[in-house]
């Protein structure tokens, strides 16, 4: 919970006293707080905040939440309030957006099947160009950029959210998210690429927040989850998966200064990137997260590279559902530096407990006090007896943005229980009991 005083004080530095009630910043207008995590650094995230009151907007639409996101060019700070739940198709659905274009499903499985394509080559040619043509008429709907100095915020009390869309911070600096749900992103057209992995995959293309090049971001309090179509219902076509989801939060692409907290994340495989490759950036890819629920996940919560990371007070729920089987929480990989302490793992009796942490042999967690079904648990430990690519145990950083930090995590689960996610928060910004 964060009080008004306290953002204020964030907001707009030595406030000595509130003079009245009406001084009180509601939700939409809230920074985040001094010393909550990376975003906090430097100039802090105010995102919004500082919008007159002609960049308030309250949308109920896509073509409001379009209209209001304006232009990435135009940084004007603007608060924009997401009343309802916005469908980001609009009504459309994925035959609309493939009317036209010449691509089906049928002649797209016809032209790439690999006993006809092969397996040495990405898709070319006649329905590869009709997908794409097919994707960008679906991406001119769903993706929605956000420009530098936005607060994009859920109205309490209405079930705010986006379903189906993907929110896009890209390139662009002093952004908050805060009280949304976001569900049901969806890739009407996934790609065939027989050359990723040793049986190829079908590859899509939308996160529901995805975090390229972006800096002082504050995600909030808001709930990811594929529902209602899981991955369990959809079908297999050349002995792989035709998986429309991507990730639910990727940060990526040197992406920097990010603070994630008291977040839901449920019903969904992989759920968050820090890095897209081993290669992303050097010296960014900086993310505290913090007090976020997982459950039903089942990998990348998150896959880290590169960055330090620090990953405190999270819960951590291995109980698959839904379908999603847990396969493993947090991976550091191309020598992510994670600072992993006092989080909480409820640990299904499917699971063990050197399952819990993944790597490729450079990625170092550095972890203390963090607790397994009520024990004080070495996790890094119990992976490295039983792994050849083990983690390395000690990180290149100290932790010092660590607002709201509880060394002991034992009670965690009870608290975060009902707290966290989208729909909890009210207009001051304290959670609903
Ligand atoms: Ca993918
Ligand atoms: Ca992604």
């Amino acid at each position: 919970m964060i009080s008004a005083a306290a953002v204020v004080a964030a907001g707009l530095g030595a406030v000595p006293f509130v003079t009245s009630a009406s001084a009180a910043v509601d939700l939409a207008h809230q920074t985040l707080p001094a010393d909550d995590g990376w975003a906090a650094s430097g100039s802090g995230t105010t995102g919004g905040s500082k919008a007159d009151a002609a960049h308030v907007y309250t949308v109920t639409n896509r073509a409001e939440l379009a209209k209001a996101l304006g232009s990435v060019s135009d940084t004007t700070p603007r608060i924009i309030r997401v009343k309802g739940l916005i469908d980001a198709n609009g009504g459309s659905g994925c035959e609309d957006y493939a009317a036209g274009t010449g691509y089906s499903l049928s002649a797209y499985l016809k032209a790439y099947d690999p006993a006809v394509w092969g397996r040495s080559k990405k898709p070319s040619g006649t329905q590869e160009n009709a997908r794409k043509a097919a994707a960008a008429k679906q991406a001119k709907n769903v993706v929605f950029r956000v420009p530098s100095n936005t607060t994009l915020v859920g109205v309490p009390g209405t079930g705010a959210g986006i379903r189906g869309g993907s929110v896009a911070v890209q390139n662009v600096d002093n952004v908050i998210i805060r009280n949304l749900a976001f569900s049901a992103t969806e890739d009407c057209f996934p790609q065939w690429d027989p050359t990723d992995g040793s049986q190829g995959e079908w590859n899509s293309a939308y996160d529901s927040v995805t975090l390229r090049g972006a800096t002082h971001v504050w995600a909030d309090h808001n709930t990811f989850t594929d529902a209602p179509l899981y991955d369990s219902s959809l079908k297999t076509y050349f002995g792989r998966k035709y998986q429309v989801h991507d990730g639910a939060l990727d940060i990526t692409n040197g992406s920097d200064l990010v603070t994630v907290e008291r977040n839901l994340f449920t019903s969904h495989d992989k759920t968050m990137l820090i890095g897209s490759s081993d290669t992303d950036s050097v010296g960014r890819l900086r993310v505290t997260l913090h007090h976020n629920v997982w459950k039903g996940i089942t990998q990348r919560a998150p896959l880290a590279r590169l960055g330090q990371i620090h990953l405190y007070n999270n819960h951590y729920d291995t109980t698959k559902v839904n379908g999603y089987a847990h396969s493993y929480s947090v991976n550091a990989r191309a020598k992510a530096q994670i600072v992993a302490e006092h989080n909480v793992w409820t640990l299904s009796s499917d699971r063990k407990v050197s399952q819990l942490l993944s790597g490729d042999g450079t990625g170092a967690v550095a972890g203390r006090g963090n607790v397994v079904n009520g024990a004080v648990t070495d996790v890094v430990a119990a992976y490295n007896a039983a792994s050849s690519k083990k983690l390395k145990t000690s990180v290149n950083w100290t932790p010092k943005l660590t607002a709201g930090l509880q060394t002991s995590a034992a009670g965690l689960p009870d608290e975060l229980a009902g707290t966290v996610g989208a729909g909890v928060l009210t207009e001051q910004g304290t959670v609903k009991r």
